[in-house]
């Protein structure tokens, strides 16, 4: 039990500790044992739990229980090798061990001196995720929760480049300000609505420019995606930049998911173009095995991010404030968490060749997977697999439909498939809509994801398939 004032003894955290540590280990091993997606319906979890906070504190091994007993079952359990959903992402070791020393740590990263660890060693850690990826040096990165955050970060920057003082004077009441207009592809991430609607640019700011058939932004406009959400598709970035240079636009490249992929040295034209591009996001946090949350904006202009974040009341200023960085000048946040730990040791752990092995890996299970569903008369791929993305349906032939009947029976069908697959807890796919057909989605991004996860999947999807055919008959 809790001492009456004070934290934990040490002797009590460092039980706990181990017993914990062993917890996460047994975890890992045992994870296939668990159903990929929750097996709940809503609200179960909340009519086990006390609905008033407990007024006389409880022992750690009391609370650890009810982590096994009531959290447990109501996870979602991301780090499992058959999570193929949305994309894939996992934590890793190192990453985990950067959380826990982050948490003892507990900084705030706001001004160099609050966080001299946590300021230097991103700037050394996202100089050395920039040269994995090949970005040039005129690029300066920046830590952020996600990506969401990162780009909403970069709309602000270019808003500030226009030169309207909308930092002094805002934007409502003004007859003086044309509409300030964002471009991005449909298939751009809704993050860049958001951002917009936070921003207060207004959703009729937003341009979408329709895709080719092959989901990249046909090229007449600006804001680029480097794997796409829906499908992973790469935006034609090289032949989008001159366009942006006549118009003096700023070109923001969305490559949360994707980005991770130039760090294999013969993927690294995924980011070609963008050595001119005004800003790039990148998530660790997605495929860089990285524990939620790490997302990084590389930005050319760091000047503008400072112009339009930084803010320094007489309580925070500190004489070396012209000489070093502080984090909170380039964002909302005062205070930030010490994520740049974590990737350090990550970096550190795997080396720049063991991650790219990883990706190169997930590639390739993905290729399987995809030959496949080509080989198969069953079923067909809906979207090219640049990445570790696989986007396909189920296509059993049947006699003379009209088109529009069929069009409703294959998304009836492939609908329900995924969901049979995912009730059976053994996997989890999500799905999306590519030219108003309903897609499955296959993504491989997991650390602990193998070649016999994959085979699965596959049996399990066909298994669905035949259950179905069948009592369609
Ligand atoms: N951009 C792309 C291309 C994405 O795929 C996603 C999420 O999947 C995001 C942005 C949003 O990421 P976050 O959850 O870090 O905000």
């Amino acid at each position: 039990m809790a001492p009456p004032t004070g934290d934990m003894s040490a002797a009590e955290f460092r039980r706990f500790g181990h017993e914990i540590v062993d917890w996460i280990a047994n975890y890992f091993e045992h994870i296939e044992d668990l159903p990929v997606l929750a097996q709940i319906e809503p609200g179960d979890l909340k009519a086990q739990l006390p609905s008033a906070p407990p007024d006389k504190g409880e022992s750690m091994a009391a609370i650890l229980a009810d982590v096994d007993r009531l959290i447990v079952p109501a996870l979602t359990h991301w780090s499992h090798p058959s999570f193929f959903a949305y994309f894939a992402t996992s934590t890793s070791a190192p990453g985990i061990f950067g959380e826990l020393l982050s948490a003892a740590f507990d900084v705030k990263s706001m001004l160099w001196r609050t966080s001299p660890a946590s300021t230097e060693l991103e700037e050394v850690v996202l100089d050395w995720l920039r040269q994995m990826i090949g970005l040039d040096p005129g690029m300066s990165g920046i830590i952020y929760d996600t990506a969401s955050v990162s780009s909403m970060h970069a709309i602000a920057a270019a808003r500030e480049g226009v030169e309207m003082r909308i930092r002094q004077e805002g934007m409502s009441g003004r007859t003086d300000l044309p509409l300030l207009r964002v471009y991005a592809s449909d298939q751009a991430h809704s993050s860049i609505d958001k951002g917009i609607i936070t921003l207060g640019l207004g959703q009729r700011a937003l341009r979408k420019i329709p895709c080719d058939s092959e989901f990249r932004m046909d090229v007449n406009a600006l804001r680029a995606t480097v794997g796409t959400t829906s499908t992973s598709s790469i935006d034609p970035v090289p032949e989008i930049i001159p366009i942006g240079e006549e118009h003096a636009m700023w070109l923001h490249v969305d490559a949360a998911y994707a980005g991770s992929a130039a760090i294999v040295p013969e993927m690294r034209h995924i980011l070609a173009g963008c050595e001119r591009a005004d800003s790039l996001v990148l998530n660790p946090h997605k495929w860089l095995f990285t524990p939620f949350d790490l997302s990084v904006l590389y930005c050319r202009h760091m000047d503008l991010l400072g112009r339009a974040f930084s803010l320094v009341p007489e309580y925070l200023r500190t004489p070396e404030q012209a000489t070093v960085r502080s984090g909170s000048d380039y964002g909302v946040q005062l205070g930030r968490r010490f994520r740049a730990l974590k990737l350090w040791m990550i970096i550190r752990y795997f080396g720049h060749e063991g991650l790219a092995a990883r990706i190169r890996e997930h590639c390739r299970l993905a290729q399987l997977f995809a030959s496949w569903v080509e080989e198969s008369t069953e079923w067909e791929m809906m979207a090219p697999t640049p990445f570790a993305l696989v986007c396909f349906r189920a296509r059993p032939q049947v006699q003379a439909d009209t088109e529009e009947a069929e069009a409703k029976r294959l998304d009836v069908l492939n609908e329900a498939i995924m969901h049979g697959v995912n009730a059976t807890g053994k996997a989890f796919l999500s799905h999306t809509k590519l030219n108003d057909k309903l897609t499955l989605r296959l993504s491989i991004g997991n650390i602990r994801t193998t070649e016999r996860h994959v085979r699965q999947v596959w049996e399990l999807l066909n298994e669905q398939l035949r259950l179905l055919s069948s009592a369609a008959v």
